[in-house]
């Protein structure tokens, strides 16, 4: 019989692979740790029409890239292709926005339907933060600054590098819209078939195109810039000072609209080069009037998501990952015969109690010295510690340095533990 496979673009992820997950999402844990942020978990199904009225319904997500099934009651029910509207739905159902200010973060598998490829996956996941009932700009900055952080512990300063814009109130991009169609109109049977559907539906997405005969229209076509309301050009002017007081570099990019409806003001996207199509690894920005359209208060709220695959990827690429990060084991005890196995078993257990931080691996299933010591130093411990009937009987162990030219040596078994811990710790 054939063997059932994962359904495409839906990717395990395998046991060498989850130490990079788990320093990534260690250390984004940390960081949003240290600035407050709080988390929040929401389910991955919602009702069909969250997404419909926060993401838009002429959007690439809505119309072709939604997982949308009927549930047993008939209900339409989708599967979450992004975080920020069940965030919003989840903090208003349960009163987080009333009268206070929030910064929240989650993070967990999101679902499109797209077409497979590098950095794009139908399953994929995002770490995605929203902060409510701040008018900022001082918040926007905050988020970036925390971006730049993170970046900084990831070790990827030197390869992201942010783009930013304002695209204004409602009413201002309603105005550029008018004058966007008027432009564009002239050149409808040139623009490629999304966007000739959406100079009626959705003209400012045709600003996203990336087919290159419209992308060779749009550079002259008018810009929002020009278009921009007194307010919006206030905040972005002040969110830019505040970028350049805290020396986080970036560029405008007038071009940049993002692929959701709900934003406002400004936008961002930190790119880098090293990946690609798919170079952009967290996008966000300002939805002041979200939390209003499905049914708040009217809510200040801005926030961004980030591609965990696509970060991990660009560890990858760049070679980035620190070794530490996929050593399985910092020690190995051994059980040399089969008379020392419940002697090493509760010595790795001694150690464990003694060594809260370090990873203790037993070894099971027996086997020569020679496999032992071979899986000893594939679990990338430092140290295996060699317990055999002699040391049993002796109430001695060995402990052999894995990385090093240091000398074997023979312990007090009582003495094992602090040897270790100060070996470790250098
Ligand atoms: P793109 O332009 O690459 O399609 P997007 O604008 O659709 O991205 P957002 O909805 O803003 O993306 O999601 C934020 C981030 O989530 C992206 O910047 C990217 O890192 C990641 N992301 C989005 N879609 C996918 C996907 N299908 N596979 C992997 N990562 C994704
Ligand atoms: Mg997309």
């Amino acid at each position: 019989m054939a063997k059932i496979q994962a359904i495409r673009g839906m990717n395990d992820i395998l046991p060498e692979q989850t130490p990079v997950w788990q320093f990534v999402e260690a250390t984004v844990r940390k960081v949003l740790g240290q600035y407050g942020y709080q988390e929040i978990r929401m389910p991955i199904v919602e009702q069909t029409d969250l997404f419909k009225r926060s993401i838009g319904e002429v959007t690439d997500i809505v119309e072709k890239e939604m997982y949308t099934f009927d549930d047993r009651n008939g209900d339409s029910l989708t599967l979450r292709p992004e975080g920020t509207a069940g965030c919003v739905r989840a903090a208003e159902e349960h009163g987080l926005l009333f009268n206070q200010t929030r910064r929240l973060w989650y993070t967990g598998p999101m679902f499109r339907h797209e077409r497979p490829q590098k950095g794009r996956y139908r399953q994929f996941h995002q770490i995605g933060v929203e902060c409510f009932g701040m008018a900022g700009p001082d918040i926007d900055a905050e988020l970036l600054m925390l971006t730049a952080r993170l970046w900084k512990e990831l070790g990827l300063a030197e390869h992201t590098r942010l783009e930013l814009n304002s695209i204004g109130t409602s009413e201002a991009r309603r105005v550029y819209r008018d004058a966007l169609v008027e432009y564009l109109s002239q050149f409808k049977s040139e623009l490629d078939a999304d966007s000739q559907r959406r100079l009626d539906t959705n003209p400012l997405r045709i600003l996203d195109s990336k087919d290159p005969s419209t992308r060779k229209i749009l550079e002259n076509a008018p810009v929002l810039d020009a278009y921009l309301d007194d307010e919006s050009r206030e905040h972005f002017d002040r969110l830019r000072a505040l970028l350049d007081a805290a020396g986080i570099d970036y560029t405008v990019n007038p071009a940049l609209v993002r692929g959701l409806d709900y934003y406002g003001k400004t936008v961002f996207e930190w790119i880098t080069d090293s990946l690609g199509a798919q170079g952009t690894v967290c996008a966000g920005g300002r939805y002041d009037g979200l939390v209003e359209q499905l049914g708040g208060k009217p809510t200040r709220a801005v926030g961004f998501a980030m591609g965990v695959e696509r970060l991990i990827l660009l560890l990858e690429t760049l070679d980035l990952i620190p070794p530490h990060v996929n050593n399985h084991a910092d020690v190995y005890v051994t059980a040399m015969g089969e008379g020392a196995v419940a002697s090493a078993l509760a010595l790795a257990d001694e150690l464990r109690a003694a060594l809260p931080e370090a990873t203790v691996v037993s070894h099971c299933g027996g086997g020569s010295f020679k496999s032992q010591m071979k899986k000893a130093d594939k679990s990338g411990a430092q140290y295996a510690v060699i317990l055999g009937d002699n040391e049993v009987a002796n109430g001695t162990a060995g402990l052999k340095p894995l990385r090093s030219d240091e000398q074997q040596r023979e312990l007090a078994r009582g003495d094992l533990a602090s040897a270790l811990a100060s070996a470790l710790n250098n």
